[in-house]
């Protein structure tokens, strides 16, 4: 061979025009490397996923008559680098070209091209053919401004795009979102859709991985392991969403329920950030679904804004605030993740079931990832750095682009606004009126300071009270500090020391 090209493990578009001839010449490499298993602790089937689709992936090149090396992860010539592993490969068929497609996530591609610098071969880089925008779009759309608004990419990007524009150019139902009829609890009709995802069986995968000493937590049981592992159960998963689901998603996106994990949620998170599926055609699909009648707008509006809006947006700010965007913590939090979030063993309800369902089936929904999981993690302080390795770890969908803007930017103000107008942190009142978890926790979601009081209530005030130096002048809190305002000073104390006590109590919450 004389070029060789890279794939990386969520780069597995089948689509890509790498793919469009064979030829001999060109070996496509693929590996497992304990670099790609250890830079975090993994939930395990995020490590069993990501390896069964590279290798449905692999199987489906050869078949196409590509050349393909795939280097398991106990192949005795592995040595875990995926540079040494490069390394070997270049000498062992003398090649004399390198390309790859550009990383999503900055340690590789610092790797990569700190590598390729080195090294005596030709290399290149090309596009995934995934993105709707590129690396740097948003830095330049944003330049000189202080805070880079979602709304007004969302914006261009509709337009850029021409989704759900009519033929006058303007959006289609005369309102860019539709939020407004959507959010409401779920009452518990509509039934959640049944999950049609195929069930798979990947217990000698996980024997191998386990058996070369990876570490990981997590539920690694076959039973509960569902993860599309190529495109084609991708596409099947994507109609099944639209067919039963997408009609209620705009509702229900923001509901949460002890009885149901996955609501009216898509769980095609995985399939788009391993690139089986790409960003436009989930969306046309979609758009479709709803000249079809099949979907109301404010549905297929809300879950688009997703797709073309959110996710393009948080990985510009990626890219344009990556390296240093890791290291942030605008509100000085050092506290350790309390025990619980590898256990899920809390009294806490609200935190019970989503730690609980992210620990089995490796995914949570937004609003539980968010309102309660970063919520309590941004009440109580908690390190954002630990924070941002924990979600890393835990999400089948989690690569840094997408999750560290997330968890650092949006859930936890690490950088003091550039992503959030303001802190997202609410009382037990938002998690009850979205949820049935407060009916039955342990504690008093009314009550602010006794001893079974809802441990969000303390924490919230004096979250804003220990804050108000840094967040009092913003204009979106001024309702938040009107009402410690009214409070005297012996209320204030009682609020100060209940959270005081959850804080130094806070692994047997
Ligand atoms: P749906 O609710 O059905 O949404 C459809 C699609 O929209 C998702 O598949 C996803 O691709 C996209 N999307 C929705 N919200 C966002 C968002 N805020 N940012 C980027 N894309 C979005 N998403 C990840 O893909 N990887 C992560 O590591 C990740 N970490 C998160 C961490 C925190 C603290 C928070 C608050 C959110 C995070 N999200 C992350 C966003 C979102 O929670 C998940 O994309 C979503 O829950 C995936 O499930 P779904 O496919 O059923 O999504
Ligand atoms: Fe969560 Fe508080 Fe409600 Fe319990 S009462 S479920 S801790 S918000």
């Amino acid at each position: 061979a004389h070029t060789i090209r890279l794939i990386l493990g969520d780069q597995l578009n089948p689509r890509h025009h790498w793919f469009e001839n064979t030829d001999p010449g060109v070996l496509y490499v693929l590996m497992e490397v304990r670099q790609e298993t250890d830079y975090v602790l993994h939930h395990a089937q995020k490590i069993i996923a990501i390896f069964a689709a590279m290798r449905a992936f692999a199987g489906k090149l050869r078949q196409q008559g590509h050349r393909v090396r795939y280097v398991t992860l106990d192949d005795p010539s592995n040595r875990h680098s995926i540079t040494d592993n490069l390394d070997a490969l270049f000498a062992r068929y003398q090649a004399q070209r390198m390309q790859w497609q550009l990383p999503d996530e900055w340690r590789l591609d610092q790797c990569l091209q700190n590598w390729a610098k080195a090294g005596t071969f030709e290399y290149e880089t090309v596009d995934t053919d995934h993105f709707l925008t590129d690396r740097n779009e948003m830095s330049h759309l944003f330049k000189g401004r202080k805070q880079w608004l979602m709304e007004h990419f969302y914006r261009v990007m509709r337009r850029k795009w021409n989704v759900l524009i009519a033929a006058d150019g303007s959006p289609v139902g005369g309102k860019w979102n539709f939020d407004k009829e959507n959010r409401k609890p779920w009452p518990g009709t509509p039934a959640e859709p049944d999950d049609t995802r195929s069930v798979h069986d990947h217990s000698a995968l996980w024997a191998m991985i386990e058996g070369c000493g990876v570490k990981s937590f997590g539920d690694s049981q076959a039973q509960t392991f569902r993860w599309p592992c190529d495109r084609d159960e991708a596409l099947s998963q994507l109609e099944a969403f639209v067919e039963h689901t997408l009609p209620h998603f705009g509702d229900y996106e923001d509901a949460m329920s002890v009885s149901s994990e996955r609501l009216f949620h898509s769980l095609l998170s995985f399939a788009l950030n391993t690139k089986m599926l790409h960003p436009l055609e989930v969306v046309r699909r979609v758009e479709q679904a709803h000249e079809a009648g099949h979907a109301p707008l404010a549905a297929v509006e809300g879950f688009i804004r997703q797709i073309i809006g959110w996710r393009e947006y948080v990985r510009g700010i990626y890219w344009s605030q990556m390296p240093g965007y890791d290291q942030l913590n605008g509100l000085d939090h050092h506290r350790p993740l309390p025990s619980w979030f590898w256990t899920g063993q809390t009294r806490m309800n609200c935190l019970r079931h989503s730690i609980g369902q992210s620990l089995k089936t490796a995914h949570a929904h937004h609003i539980q990832r968010l309102m309660v999981i970063g919520n309590f993690s941004l009440l109580a302080g908690l390190d954002p750095q630990e924070l941002h390795r924990w979600y890393l770890g835990v999400y089948i969908d989690a690569f840094e682009w997408v999750e560290l803007p997330n968890t650092a930017g949006m859930s936890q103000w690490a950088d003091q606004g550039l992503i959030a107008t303001k802190p997202y942190v609410s009382s037990a009142a938002y998690i009850d009126r979205m949820s049935d978890y407060c009916k039955t926790c342990h504690y008093n979601k009314k009550q602010k300071t006794s001893d079974q009081a809802c441990p969000f209530n303390a924490l919230y005030w004096n979250f804003f009270e220990h804050h108000g130096p840094t967040l009092r002048q913003n204009p979106r809190l001024v309702m938040a500090y009107r009402q410690i305002g009214k409070m005297n000073n012996e209320q204030r104390a009682e609020i100060r020391n209940r959270a005081q006590w959850i804080l130094e109590h806070i692994e047997s919450l």
